[in-house]
């Protein structure tokens, strides 16, 4: 055991407007989920994102039903989505009353496989839900492709990439509607909140229409349809509005750690698969994640011990879908999102991680690869 300070895996930076954007809401009364922030944030989002409407709610998770429900998912229907996710994704789906059909990754992006999704469609197949995991973009371009000739709709889960780039595009404007989290872990965090982005118009109104209980907009009180209450607080909007403020700085403070990362880390080749990068890529690494090799003679639950006991807190990869009790598929092969999901360790990846840090990491964790076992 050590006694530095621990190296926390996520930490939120909130030295901007935000305490003065709260104060205000306390101070007018605005706390609820009626107040200037609201809007102000949507625009602020739209605009960082490219796209005409965006639709601040609650968190990422009633952002993904908001975006299925909106796109008219129901029971009967099937939802293609990647295994290797975090449970919100799938989660959604069943929320519709439709069922999830699950994709392997791809090694390099760890993003759905394009070339595993068509093998997937059923006559029932409504959708895919792409998953830019950990912050890098999945290759949207055949996935589109795809999605277009088989007639379905594509969401992007864009709650782990914000600022994240795919062929000079923002991830956020690439499918029919994308998703976001704000939560206090996430690149840009309200405490808890989410985000939608869309170009289509008529989408974008029924799913403010859904949001707020189902009510027609023309006329209070009238409720056409079963809704939600999924609004978003001025509070958490006014927090959101001063992160969109520094969102260009965060974006830059993950690539330089991670540019830190890779130099020291690069001679331990023999033992960890370091975050790939297409070169079509800005990743916005949410996460640093490194899958540990065979050569590597601890278990990983067993070398993210060791390296809790050096003071650096780290995470498991998620668990894959199919293995967990509501979606389990005993027979199911996925070899992509296993390897990763059991051998993938998130590294600390935030705003606040200094370069000491990220070589003092690297040093702990090349020292426990080439003494595993001892
Ligand atoms: C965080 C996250 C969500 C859910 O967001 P919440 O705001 O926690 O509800 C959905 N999908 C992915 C991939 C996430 O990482």
């Amino acid at each position: 055991m050590t006694d530095r300070k621990i190296i926390p895996v996520s930490h939120p930076v909130l030295a901007g407007n935000e305490k003065r954007y709260v104060l205000e809401c306390l101070e007018t009364g605005w706390i609820s989920s009626i107040g200037r922030f609201i809007s102000l944030f949507e625009d602020a989002f739209a605009r960082y994102c490219e796209v005409p409407h965006a639709i601040a709610c609650n968190n990422g998770t009633t952002a993904l039903h908001l975006a299925l429900a909106g796109l008219g998912t129901g029971p009967g229907d099937e939802v293609i989505v990647p295994t290797l996710t975090y449970v919100a994704t799938a989660n959604a789906v069943r929320y519709c009353g439709a069922q999830p059909v699950f994709a392997d990754s791809e090694p390099c992006t760890m993003a759905i496989d394009p070339a595993r999704i068509e093998e997937r469609i059923t006559p029932r197949t409504k959708g895919i839900v792409v998953v830019h995991l950990y912050g890098h973009p999945a290759d949207m371009d055949p996935i589109l492709e795809i999605a277009r000739k088989h007639g379905l709709f594509v969401v992007e889960d864009a709650a782990e990439a914000h600022g994240a780039l795919y062929r000079g595009r923002k991830v956020g404007s690439l499918g029919n509607v994308a998703t976001f989290s704000f939560y206090g872990n996430k690149i840009v965090t309200t405490g808890e909140g989410g985000m939608l982005t869309t170009s289509d118009p008529d989408l974008s109104r029924r799913i403010r229409i859904l949001r707020g209980q189902g009510m027609d907009p023309q006329r209070r009180y009238w409720f056409p349809v079963v809704g939600y209450n999924y609004r978003m607080t001025n509070i958490a909007a006014a927090i959101g509005l001063a992160q969109m403020e520094q969102i260009d700085g965060f974006v830059e403070k993950r690539l330089e750690i991670a540019c830190h990362y890779r130099r020291m880390l690069e001679s331990l080749a023999d033992f960890i698969d370091l975050p790939g990068e297409q070169p079509w890529a800005r990743h916005a690494f949410w996460s640093y994640v490194v899958v540990l090799r065979e050569s590597v003679r601890l278990g990983r639950d067993e070398l993210m011990k060791r390296l809790e006991g050096d003071a650096i807190e780290t995470r498991p990869v998620f668990h894959c879908m199919h293995v967990l009790p509501p979606y389990r598929e005993p027979e199911a092969h996925y070899p992509v999102a296993d390897r990763i999901s059991n051998r993938g360790i998130s590294l600390p990846m935030h705003g606040l991680l200094t370069e000491e840090d990220v070589s003092y990491i690297a040093e702990r964790l090349g020292y426990w690869c080439q003494h595993a076992g001892v």
